[in-house]
């Protein structure tokens, strides 16, 4: 049995309890129990934590680039031996099944290997001979401190996307966790405490909106990052557009998988039900909406519903059981409303996941097990709506082309995958997928740390994605400098012999 878990700050190296005494419950969802509590962080202790990290930035970005690369080194060898420890704790206040949050804790360290690799991507550019004597340089250079802000999902890989590449690249960080998702980043945190890491370069605050719009005047703030809902998203961008600051704004989903009348059933049936089940929906890239050719509807239909009669759902911890529970009692009452709707709009409700059975122990906890709708069509609520739970809708199209329309009418744009043998479909489904990211047979189109991770359309708010070049990208800026170098004993600079060049030079 964990202890009580009193959710603390972490500011300039410090461990701080709020000073606002304002603190809201942390629940295990998969018991429904209080667990421990967790600070709803005042302005005042927000924008000392970005005092903090604008005091460390001078010297941190002072830093030797290989000393910065030892840290993060550091960080991943450590998550390496505390990789259960950290595991658990996602398990426990997100209840993400246990043996899905080590995959997460996994994918964090892959990204910590790519970000060692930000030497060579944050090697500048140099044009010599502009003018005589004058050449230009341009210099990935760190901007101050960043913020970000984290959905409940994805406690530990939020954190991946976001401080490797902003402290690697020289600046300082400012994270608030998801109150219902905050114990990863209190391990964490003591983790890159105990490696060393410098005071005030990476610090935690917990809290909820009032917390990130108090970074929104702030000057000491360059940018800020989420990923969450779009509607936040768009908060966040409207906040930090007033005052000018970047930001990089993941936000919601509604992923399709189109199956082909050659899909390799096995694996389709296996891989979708990895990615609507897993993490009990909860995922910004699951498979939601099913568009399958009428070629294999009703063969694919009975497979699916045979195969999700099979999905075992239970405590996070139990090693036996597939799914876990959903965040809250409020994910779970909206996940049962969709499925209230659907009905209403007249799909058919193949699988009900309403009340499925758990252990005695956890009979207070948040289940809904797997949901399936047949017949539905692209413009129900239900194959429109971000539900964020287990309920898969499964659509009739007449080939290809039904899939891509639906996929390229949807106002998200996040994923969308194929399954199919031929290359033809391949092809087009890679090329003429409207969304960010494409899988084909694959269940879950996760970009390698190495390639950037972001969709389109209502999926993205503004242009930037996280992981690879795009995040070296975001947490620099291109500084230019044009130099004249002087001969020291000739004393003044040599007579330019391009002379317009020179003027053109200076007059812009
Ligand atoms: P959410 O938008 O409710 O909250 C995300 C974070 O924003 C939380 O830390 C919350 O405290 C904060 N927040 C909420 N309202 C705010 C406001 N008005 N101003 C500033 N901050 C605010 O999202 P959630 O329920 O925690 O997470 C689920 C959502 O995240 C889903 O929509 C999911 O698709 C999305 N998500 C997207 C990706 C992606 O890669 N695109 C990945 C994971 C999750």
């Amino acid at each position: 049995m964990t202890s009580y878990i009193k959710i603390k700050n972490h500011i300039n190296g410090q461990w701080l309890d709020e000073t606002n005494g304002q603190y809201e419950p942390l629940k295990n969802p998969s018991t429904g129990a209080v667990i421990g509590e967790v600070p709803l962080s005042s302005v005042e202790t927000s924008r000392a934590a970005v005092a903090a990290a604008a005091e460390a930035f001078p010297a941190w970005s002072a830093t030797p680039l290989p000393k910065r690369m030892d840290y993060i080194f550091k960080m991943y060898t450590a998550m390496a031996e505390n990789k259960e420890m950290l595991a658990e704790s996602i398990a426990i206040d997100q209840a993400k099944h246990i043996a899905e949050a080590r995959g997460e804790v996994g994918r964090v360290m892959e990204i910590l290997q790519m970000a060692c690799s930000i030497p060579s991507l944050i090697q500048g550019e140099t044009v010599q001979g502009i003018a005589n004597n004058i050449s230009g340089r341009l210099i990935k250079a760190p901007l101050g401190v960043f913020c970000g802000v984290a959905p409940f999902n994805f406690p530990a890989l939020v954190f991946g996307w976001f401080i490797p590449f902003a402290i690697g690249t020289g600046n300082t960080f400012v994270y608030k966790p998801s109150t219902e998702s905050p114990l990863f980043m209190q391990k964490m945190m003591q983790l890159m405490q105990d490696i060393g890491l410098p005071d005030g370069v990476v610090n935690i605050v917990h809290g909820d909106r009032e917390t990130v719009e108090a970074w929104y005047d702030d000057e000491n703030v360059a940018g800020v990052c989420l990923v969450g809902s779009t509607p936040t998203a768009k908060a966040i961008a409207e906040g930090c557009g007033r005052h000018g600051k970047k930001t990089m704004l993941l936000g919601g989903a509604k992923n399709f998988a189109a199956v082909m009348e050659d899909a390799p059933m096995d694996l389709t049936i296996e891989n979708i039900l990895m990615s609507g089940y897993g993490s009990a929906g909860q995922r910004c890239l699951a498979v939601s909406n099913i568009a399958v050719v009428s070629e294999i509807y009703d063969e694919f239909v009975e497979r699916l519903l045979e195969a999700s009669r099979n999905i075992s759902v239970g405590n996070a911890m139990d090693p036996d059981v597939f799914m876990g529970p959903v965040i809250s009692s409020k994910a779970k009452e909206r996940i049962e409303n969709y499925i209230e709707i659907g009905q209403s709009e007249g799909a058919t409700l193949a699988l009900d996941g309403r009340n499925p059975d758990v252990a005695d122990t956890d009979k207070d906890g948040y289940y809904v097990g797997p949901t399936v709708f047949t017949d539905v069509t692209p413009c129900m609520q239900i194959a429109r709506e971000e539900i964020f739970g287990p309920v898969l809708s499964v659509m009739k199209v007449g080939c290809i082309n039904g899939a891509l329309r639906a996929i390229k009418n949807h106002e998200m744009g996040n994923g969308a995958v194929i399954f199919t043998q031929n290359a033809f479909y391949t092809e087009k489904f890679i090329n003429e997928a409207d969304v960010g990211m494409v899988g084909v047979n694959v269940g879950i189109c996760a970009p390698h740390p190495y390639l950037p991770f972001g969709g389109i359309k209502g999926s993205l708010v503004g242009n930037n994605k996280v992981q690879g070049k795009d995040a070296i990208d975001f947490f620099t800026q291109n500084k230019v400098a044009t130099v004249r170098v002087v001969d020291p004993k000739a004393g003044e600079a040599a007579p330019a012999t391009g002379n317009s060049d020179v003027r053109s030079c200076v007059a812009s």
